[in-house]
């Protein structure tokens, strides 16, 4: 089968004939329908997240199951799309235990796509543990790009945020993520505001249903200070994290998703005076998981994707690199 590959040191993915995988006995194999492409991809493949080990790419993935390993009780369906829980919890330490299995820490657990072996093949082995059924009328590309694209602005929006009807949100940055928490954050009802530097992702938004949309060169003049319950960073760089920090209440929370700069700046007057909270945000949980597919079936959220062939995969990188994607790109094998 066709794999792309990430080599240690290299800049570009190897596209591989390799054996179709055995699930072992707690594991599934999924022939996979689609793979979402991610900017986490381009951070692997440029050596700012380093991985010294070679593993086939791929962690926003589904498909259907088409074998079960011996000790598999779990029933799967025929023809069902199954989406991949990409964090991959181990299920048994005290964080998958207490329902935050996006920060397993198990010692054997590796991301499905960053460190094991991903979706961008024509099959892939995942423990059964963690795949989602994906309801009907969902496309394998929106499932695909659900299970990190949506996901994520999801658990940091609703869960970590606590936004909820009529909080007062700023999102600052509209790329995929962003794009898909403006969804989120409507579908929750919440008093929305979109920043972006790009003036398409502008006109995207409020095609979305944005009211409240801004160039990021302006709001300083055009938003008032502190006027935000809640303030979420899909950039992380210094100059949107100060913008957050402007712009969040006293005792407001700031949600930090993007990881742009390796490293950002508090102010620590304004963080101590007006005791403003950072909170950090990955990934999402099994169960986030679930009810991010009940909205998206609800049709009240649309993640808009674009389709190619898992061969073109190399390229659809470098055009993700460049800017060039609108929304999200899913491969389909
Ligand atoms: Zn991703
Ligand atoms: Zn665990």
């Amino acid at each position: 089968m066709l794999a792309a590959k990430y080599i240690p040191g290299e800049k570009k993915l190897s596209l591989k004939d390799v054996a179709i995988p055995e699930p072992g006995p707690k594991e599934v194999l999924l022939k996979v329908r689609a793979a979402g492409i991610c900017h986490s991809d381009l951070h692997i493949l440029s050596g700012e997240i380093p991985y010294t080990t070679s593993f086939t790419m791929g962690h926003e993935g589904c498909g259907e199951v088409v074998k079960t390993g011996s000790a598999v009780k779990e029933k799967f369906k025929d023809g069902v799309l199954y989406a991949v829980h990409g964090p991959n919890p181990c299920g048994e330490c005290s964080y998958c235990k207490s329902g935050h299995d996006n920060l397993c820490n198990s010692p054997d657990r590796a991301y499905i796509g960053i460190g094991a072996d991903g979706a961008y093949a024509e099959f892939m082995v995942v423990p059964a543990r963690n795949i989602v059924e994906v309801p009907p009328g969902i496309s394998p590309q929106v499932a695909a790009v659900a299970t990190d694209a949506v996901l994520t602005p999801y658990h940091a929006i609703k869960t970590l945020g606590e936004v909820t009807h009529n909080t007062k949100v700023l999102l600052i940055g509209l790329g995929g993520l962003g794009m898909n928490g403006l969804q989120v954050a409507l579908a929750l009802e919440a008093d929305v505001t979109v920043c972006d530097l790009r003036e398409s992702s502008l006109e995207s938004a409020k095609k979305l249903g944005a009211k409240k949309v801004f160039n990021s060169k302006f709001i300083e003049q055009e938003l008032k200070p502190q006027s935000f319950d809640v303030v979420v960073d899909f950039v992380g760089r210094d100059s949107t994290f100060l913008q957050s920090q402007k712009f969040v209440r006293a005792g407001g929370t700031i949600v930090l998703v993007g990881l742009g700069s390796s490293q950002v700046p508090i102010v620590t007057a304004s963080f101590a005076t007006y005791q403003v909270k950072v909170q950090g945000s990955f990934w999402g949980t099994h169960k986030e998981m679930q009810e991010v597919y009940d909205l998206i079936a609800d049709k009240k959220i649309k993640p808009q994707v674009q389709t190619a062939p898992l061969k073109e995969v190399n390229h659809w990188l470098e055009e993700l690199e460049a800017g060039k994607i609108p929304g999200r790109m899913a491969l389909i094998p």
